[in-house]
């Protein structure tokens, strides 16, 4: 750890704290999923220059016109991922930083992640080995067709808003598994989709922005 992280990494636990007051606040409940926040050094995962800004629960630049997903928005999609039965093994669509990767990691037993931008990846790939999180796999891919090699998932993420749901990634839904996924264009809503056996029965909620997938690789 280069001295400027630990000062911020001294400096932050008040507002490392507040975060989790204003999440709780905002109706996220799992002890699970706060406890991994507190303890995840978030200002790792962004730009030093907005290390400070790090604990606000904003979403932030990342560079390649993408950004780190609010906090809010990563604890409540976790917190809905994992709701009912365990999920073992989770795939994530859009890496991005790595930080909603990195929380998941500390939740469920392997996690698989797929980024379409290359430096993007290989910045995250740094941030799990300095924080030796072991249990993640990256990808440089086009996400809309998932990861087939290693499916069934138990549950899906997904941190970047297709116009539709991607038929692979239902495809890819073990039996009992979820979906968490933004859809739509410039009005998005968060969709949840649980598969029972071959049925799969969608749930909308709140109004969400999130950067649109886009196809290809870069
Ligand atoms: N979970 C990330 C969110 C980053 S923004 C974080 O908290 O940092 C969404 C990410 O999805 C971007 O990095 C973007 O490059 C990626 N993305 C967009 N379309 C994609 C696609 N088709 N396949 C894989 N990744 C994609």
């Amino acid at each position: 750890m280069t001295s400027s992280q630990q000062g911020i990494g001294m400096t932050s636990q008040r507002t490392r704290d507040r975060l989790i007051t204003r999440l709780k606040e905002q109706g996220i409940e799992s002890s699970e999923v706060l406890s991994v926040i507190k303890d995840l050094p978030r200002h790792l995962f962004v730009d030093e220059a907005l290390a400070s800004r790090a604990y606000e629960d904003t979403a932030l630049p990342i560079g390649h016109g993408q950004t780190i997903s609010q906090p809010f928005i990563v604890a409540k999609m976790t917190e809905i991922l994992l709701e009912g039965s365990a999920k073992k093994k989770v795939l994530e669509v859009g890496t991005g930083s790595g930080y909603q990767t990195a929380v998941l990691s500390r939740l469920v037993d392997r996690v698989f992640s797929v980024e379409r931008i290359s430096p993007l990846q290989n910045q995250a790939r740094e941030r799990f080995y300095q924080l030796k999180l072991n249990n993640i796999k990256l990808k440089h891919s086009d996400g809309s067709w998932g990861w087939d090699l290693n499916a069934p998932y138990d549950g899906i993420i997904v941190t970047c808003a297709p116009e539709e749901i991607p038929q692979d990634l239902l495809r890819q839904l073990a039996p009992g598994g979820r979906l968490v996924i933004p859809v739509g264009g410039s009005q998005q809503s968060l969709r949840v989709i649980d598969r029972n056996g071959d049925a799969f029965e969608e749930t909308e909620l709140d109004a969400v922005s999130f950067v649109p997938l886009l196809s290809g690789q870069i």
